[in-house]
């Protein structure tokens, strides 16, 4: 599970814990991991953690290797981790787009390779990536590699689900809207009025709301769905203006 030192990835990690699962935590700073790993020890499950940088690939294999040395395998791989640093396309510098697309495309890509002998061995692999509403459904200034980099998963989705079909491999995705994260309070207080004020149901998301769907894309039941997307948004991508938002 990777980016599951804090926020999304941590609310994915706390209910697979939750079901009992044996949970590998990854993201670069190794004592945010280990307390967050004290933090979802009493859960239930077990929970281990491994520094590892998903923009490289020497990063990713790391992870991979330390899943297999700690637990002899991989069953699911949820790529979570990504960034979302601001930038206006008129100041966007190369060093901008390459952090972004880094962690966020190629840290997807350098993920899924390095888990794929784990995953083909398990025999019901499955593939959950943490894409974002932003860029496949909507826009946001400041946030165009971003959104770039968002719908991008969501293209190597589509394909990796085909390539690795025969793996018996699932490739699927969650589209968080705002959910309520360390790095999205990052954001400012206004940013997340406004958020809440834009969701029908009338709240942000919480991290456990996006790791419930991982779950299910990662149950049995959903042995037959792959190259898909769950939207998880409280209906944020639906009202067609601000009257509409009012009922
Ligand atoms: P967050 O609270 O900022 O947490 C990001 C996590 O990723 C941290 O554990 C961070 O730890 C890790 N990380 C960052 N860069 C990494 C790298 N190069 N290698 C390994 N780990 C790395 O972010 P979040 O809000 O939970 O977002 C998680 C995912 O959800 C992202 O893919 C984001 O695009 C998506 N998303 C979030 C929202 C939202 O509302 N929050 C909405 C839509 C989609 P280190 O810094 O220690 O590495």
């Amino acid at each position: 599970m990777t980016g599951a030192s804090k926020g999304i990835g941590k609310g994915i990690a706390h209910v697979f814990l939750q079901a009992g699962a044996r949970v590998l935590i990854a993201a670069r700073n190794a004592d945010a991991l280990a307390a967050a790993a004290e933090e979802l020890s009493g859960v239930g499950g077990q929970i281990e953690y491994v520094a590892a940088d998903v923009s490289r690939a020497d990063g990713c294999a790391v992870m991979a290797e330390a899943a297999q040395q700690r637990f002899g395998g991989i069953d699911v791989l949820c790529a979570n981790a990504g960034i979302f640093p601001e930038a206006r396309i008129v100041d966007m510098t190369e060093a901008d787009m390459d952090e972004v697309f880094g962690c966020n495309i190629k840290g997807t890509i350098f993920s899924v390779q390095s888990c794929l002998p784990a995953l083909e061995a398990s025999g019901r692999g499955r593939i959950i990536l943490t894409s974002s509403i932003t860029g496949p459904v909507t826009g946001f200034p400041g946030w165009s590699h971003y959104g770039a980099s968002k719908a991008a998963q969501l293209g190597f989705l589509r394909t990796a689900a085909i390539e690795l079909a025969s793996q018996q491999i699932t490739v699927n995705a969650v589209l968080p809207g705002n959910i309520a994260t360390e790095g999205l309070h990052e954001l400012g207080a206004d940013y997340v009025r406004q958020m809440e004020a834009s969701v029908p149901l009338g709240r942000l998301g919480s991290v456990d709301d996006v790791g419930h769907a991982c779950l299910f894309l990662a149950s049995d039941e959903a042995g037959f769905i792959t190259g898909q997307t769950i939207v998880v948004d409280g209906g944020q991508v639906l009202p067609e203006s601000l009257m509409a938002l009012q009922g």
